[in-house]
């Protein structure tokens, strides 16, 4: 299938965040004060990177998300508009700052990374707005850094409406057992399947179990995705093991956002579960050669050019 033969419609739901790119030698201990090397402003937040790796793959895209009226919300703003992401349903709010995130990244790669959510925590569900926005949507794409009442009324508004839910449960929290037989697709990386299941994932063996436990609290399919080991997919067809390609990794942030946001696109265009996570695969293999979160996710044509 032609990763551009159809534009389909894509309503996500979740946080924006302005990511304070901070590198460093080495993180200081406590007390000291040392030199940095660089900071850099970049768009990120796991919505927003939903959204924009859904609209570079060629989707039509209208985000629900909440920022602070600031330069900070103006500047995100301005980036997922570049994208060509609707803003209609980007709410603006009053007293609450836009989310930051201070991500320090040290000479050996190491991150650390504090969130202050701000606005995303303030944002609501326009339903009126919402039900009009999943008019003819292949998918409804959310993860769990918005409010955790909003993200489950939003999905069963969803799911009530016939518009298949991909799920990105993360950051990881408990879940009501209601919730699991609404999602169609859910992606968890190997930290989540476990931590969902109890079970021990530390490869695709353990990975397929704890899908298939994931599957029997009435979810409809199961990507775990693996690191640079690749992904899983499983559904009630086969269990796939996805390797990942193989490239010169610079900086990984983003890439599980790359993939959700390319594998919901392809299964929007009737792709099949192992076909769309190998999109999300090679997706996700060109975001981690690139720094930063938003300027690393790839162009459905540079994901056409990649090998299979
Ligand atoms: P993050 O939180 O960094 O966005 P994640 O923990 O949600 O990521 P991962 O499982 O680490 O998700 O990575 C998602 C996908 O990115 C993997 O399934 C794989 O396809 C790709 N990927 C990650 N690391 C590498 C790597 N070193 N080389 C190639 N592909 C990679």
């Amino acid at each position: 299938m032609s990763s551009t033969s159809t534009s389909p419609a894509i309503v996500v739901l979740g946080s924006l965040n302005m990511d304070l790119l901070m590198r460093v030698p080495r993180a200081p201990q406590a007390g000291e004060t040392l030199l940095g090397r660089s900071l850099q402003h970049l768009p990120g937040g796991k919505g927003g990177n939903q959204a924009v790796s859904c609209a570079r793959q060629g989707a039509a895209v209208t985000l629900i998300a909440r920022v602070g009226r600031d330069a900070d919300g103006d500047a995100l703003c301005a980036a997922l508009s570049a994208d060509g992401i609707r803003l209609d349903a980007v709410q603006r709010d009053d007293t609450e700052a836009t989310g930051v995130a201070l991500v320090m990244v040290e000479d050996s790669a190491q991150n650390r990374i504090v969130v202050i959510p701000g606005a995303n925590l303030t944002v609501t569900l326009d339903e009126a707005v919402f039900a009009q926005a999943l008019q003819g949507a292949g998918a409804f794409v959310t993860q769990l850094e918005s409010p955790l009442s909003v993200v489950l009324r939003a999905v069963a508004l969803a799911q009530a409406a016939g518009c298949p839910v991909v799920l990105n449960p993360s950051p990881m929290q408990p879940l009501p057992d209601a919730l699991w037989p609404q999602i169609d697709t859910l992606v968890v990386n190997e930290v989540e399947a476990a931590e969902y299941t109890g079970l021990p994932v530390a490869d695709g063996i353990g990975a397929v179990a704890a899908a298939r436990a994931l599957m029997q609290r009435g979810v409809r399919r199961v990507v775990v995705t693996l690191g640079a080991q690749g992904a899983v997919s499983v559904d009630a067809q086969a269990a796939v093991w996805h390797p990942s390609l193989k490239v010169q990794a610079v900086d990984t942030t983003a890439a599980g956002d790359t993939f959700t946001g390319a594998l919901a696109v392809a299964l929007a265009r009737g792709a099949a579960l192992p076909e769309a996570a190998r999109r999300g695969i090679r997706a996700a293999a060109l975001c981690v050669t690139r720094p930063g979160a938003q300027p690393s996710i790839p162009h459905a044509s540079e994901v056409d050019a990649m090998p299979e």
